[in-house]
C-alpha cells in the first residue's frame, strides 16, 4: 500500500483515495511572467512520478489540476512593459511550458485552468462572497481581507506559533494598509493601468491565494481534496492561506494530504538571475544534453531531499540512462529456448523492490537502484549465455512497467526517433545555403552544411535539389 508523507501532520501515512478510487489532486502551478526553470520541473516530474505511481503501481485514477498563475504583480508588470494585453502577455509563457512538460514526458493534467478564466474568476468571487458572510473578511479601501484571528486552525500546516505570530514581520508583500500584518489580500482594489474585474467583490483582482483554492475546490469537487501539492517554499504563506480560504468559505477540511517537494539548488547554490545560473531546458539542450536525460536526474534522488544540480551530475544522468536503454535494447537480440530460475529471480525481486520503494513515499532513488540491479543481472547473464528468449521477455515487461512510472526510456526512445534538428529549422537552412550558392558566397553555403553535420545531419544535394538525412 502507498504511504506518503503528509506535511500536515509530519507523518508518513498510508494513502488511499477518499472514495471510487479516484485521487483528486491539485499542484500549484506556474507564474507564467518567464520560461519556467529546471527548479520549477523537479516539482513537477517528482508530482508526475506521484501520479504516474497513483495510476499505474496502485491502480487509481487520477484526476490532477495543474494552474496556471496569469494574474499578479509579475505577470501585471511584466505586460505593462510589454504594452500587450495580460492574456496576449502569459499566452506564449504557457505554451512554452506546455512544450517543456511535453519534452520532460510529463503527462498532461486532466484540468490546466488559467486563474482569469470568467468561471474561475467567478468561483473566486464566490468564495470571498461566502467568506464574508461567515465573518472571515474586512474591506479596506476597496481591498479584501482574510482576518486570519477568525480562524483558529490558523498556522496548522506551516506550525506557526499563534502567541509568536501577532507582532511578527509582514509576510505579505502588499502595500494596502491591514488590522494585522498578517491578515493577507483576498481582492486587490483595482488600480489605473491594471486588469479589473467585479464578480461581487467591488472592481478589483483577485489576490494570489484565493486562486488556488476556489480553482482546487471548482475543478476537483467537494471538500476534502486527496492530494495538494507544491513546491516547499509554498507552505508559507501561500498553502496556509489557502487552507484558510478553503475552510474559511466551506467549513469542511479543505485537502488530506500535502505533499511538498524539495528545492533543486545549482552548482550548491540558490538559482537566481544574478549568479546566472537559471537554466531553463534551452541550457540543458545547449550543452548537449536532452530531456530524458534531466527527468532521470530530476526523480534521481528521493523528493523530501534537496537536490543539486551539477553539469557532472547531468554526465552521469547521461550514463545511467543510457546503460538501462542498451540493456532494454540488448535484451531484443536475445535468443534460444527454456528458462533460467536465476534470471527470474532477479527480475521478480527487483518488480518487488521497484514498487515497494515508491510505495515507501515515492523513493525513486531506492526504485532506481532496484533497476540498476536488474540491469547488472541482465547483462551478466546476456553475457554468461544465460538467459532464452522467454527470460528476455519477462525481463522487457518488468523494465517497461518500471518505465511507466519513471517515463524515462520512452522519451529516450522517442527522442532517437526524432530529427536532432527540428525539421522546419533544417528546411529553412537548406533554403539559406541555396541562397548563398546562387550568390556565389560559398563559404557560407559549407558553413551551413558543416554546422548541420556537427548537429547530427547530413545533407546532400542531388540533381532535383538537397536532402537531408541524420548522421
Ligand atoms: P512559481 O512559478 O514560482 O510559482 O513556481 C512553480 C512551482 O515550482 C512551485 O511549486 C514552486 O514551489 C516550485 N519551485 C520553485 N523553485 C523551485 C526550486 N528551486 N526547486 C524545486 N521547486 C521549485
Ligand atoms: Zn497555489
Amino acid at each position: 500500500m502507498m504511504h506518503l508523507y503528509n506535511t500536515l501532520t509530519r507523518q508518513e501515512e498510508p494513502f488511499a483515495p477518499s472514495h471510487d478510487n479516484t485521487v483528486r489532486m491539485y499542484a500549484c502551478g506556474p507564474t507564467v511572467y518567464a520560461r519556467a526553470h529546471i527548479g520549477n520541473f523537479r516539482t513537477f516530474v517528482c508530482l508526475d512520478v506521484l501520479r504516474r505511481t497513483l495510476r499505474y503501481v496502485c491502480g487509481h485514477q487520477v484526476r490532477q489540476a495543474v494552474n496556471y498563475t496569469d494574474v499578479d504583480d509579475k505577470t501585471i508588470a511584466g505586460a505593462q512593459q510589454a504594452g500587450a494585453s495580460l492574456r496576449d502577455y502569459t499566452e506564449p509563457w504557457i505554451k512554452a511550458f506546455r512544450e517543456d512538460m511535453a519534452q520532460l514526458g510529463v503527462e498532461t493534467p486532466e484540468e490546466t485552468p488559467r486563474a482569469t478564466d470568467d468561471d474561475n474568476l467567478r468561483a473566486m468571487g464566490e468564495m470571498i462572497g461566502a467568506l464574508e458572510r461567515n465573518g472571515h473578511t474586512y474591506r479596506r479601501d476597496g481591498s479584501i481581507y482574510f482576518k486570519i484571528s477568525t480562524l483558529p486552525q490558523y498556522g496548522t500546516l506551516a506550525r506557526l506559533d499563534r502567541e509568536g505570530m501577532r507582532d511578527g514581520a509582514t509576510v505579505d508583500a502588499d502595500e494596502y494598509s491591514k488590522d494585522d500584518p498578517r491578515d493577507f489580500v483576498l481582492w486587490k482594489a483595482s488600480k489605473p493601468e491594471e486588469p479589473t474585474w467585479d464578480f461581487g467583490t467591488g472592481p478589483g483582482r483577485p489576490g494570489w491565494h484565493i486562486e488556488c483554492s476556489a480553482m482546487a475546490l471548482r475543478l476537483l469537487g467537494t471538500p476534502p481534496i486527496d492530494i495538494h501539492a507544491g513546491g516547499i517554499d509554498l507552505i508559507f504563506p501561500h498553502h496556509e492561506n489557502e487552507i484558510a480560504q478553503s475552510e474559511g468559505a466551506t467549513g469542511q477540511t479543505f485537502a488530506r494530504v500535502w505533499v511538498h517537494v524539495e528545492h533543486l539548488f545549482v552548482e550548491g547554490g540558490k538559482m537566481s538571475k544574478s549568479l546566472g545560473n537559471v537554466y531553463t531546458l534551452t541550457e540543458i539542450a545547449e550543452r548537449g544534453h536532452r530531456a530524458s536525460a534531466l527527468r532521470y536526474l530530476l526523480l534521481s534522488s528521493h523528493y523530501r531531499k534537496q537536490l543539486n544540480f551539477t553539469w557532472t551530475g547531468m554526465d552521469q544522468a547521461e550514463e545511467a540512462v543510457r546503460r538501462i536503454v542498451d540493456c532494454r535494447a540488448r535484451l531484443d537480440t536475445v535468443s534460444g529456448d527454456g528458462t533460467h530460475p536465476p534470471v527470474r529471480d532477479a527480475i521478480e525481486q527487483a518488480r518487488k523492490a521497484f514498487t515497494a520503494a515508491l510505495e515507501r513515499d515515492l523513493n525513486t532513488a531506492a526504485a532506481l537502484a532496484a533497476v540498476f540491479d536488474l540491469v547488472r543481472d541482465l547483462n551478466a547473464a546476456i553475457d554468461a549465455g544465460e538467459m532464452s528468449a522467454s527470460d528476455a521477455d519477462a525481463a522487457k515487461q518488468v523494465i517497461d512497467a518500471c518505465d511507466q512510472v519513471l517515463g524515462v526510456i520512452s522519451l529516450r526512445q522517442a527522442e532517437d526517433a526524432q530529427p536532432p534538428v527540428p525539421a522546419e529549422e533544417i528546411e529553412r537552412l537548406i533554403e539559406e545555403r541555396r541562397l548563398a550558392r546562387q550568390r556565389r558566397d560559398f563559404a557560407a553555403s559549407d558553413r551551413i552544411r558543416d554546422e548541420l553535420a556537427e548537429r547530427g545531419v547530413l545533407l546532400e544535394d542531388k540533381p532535383d535539389g538537397t536532402r537531408w538525412k541524420k548522421k
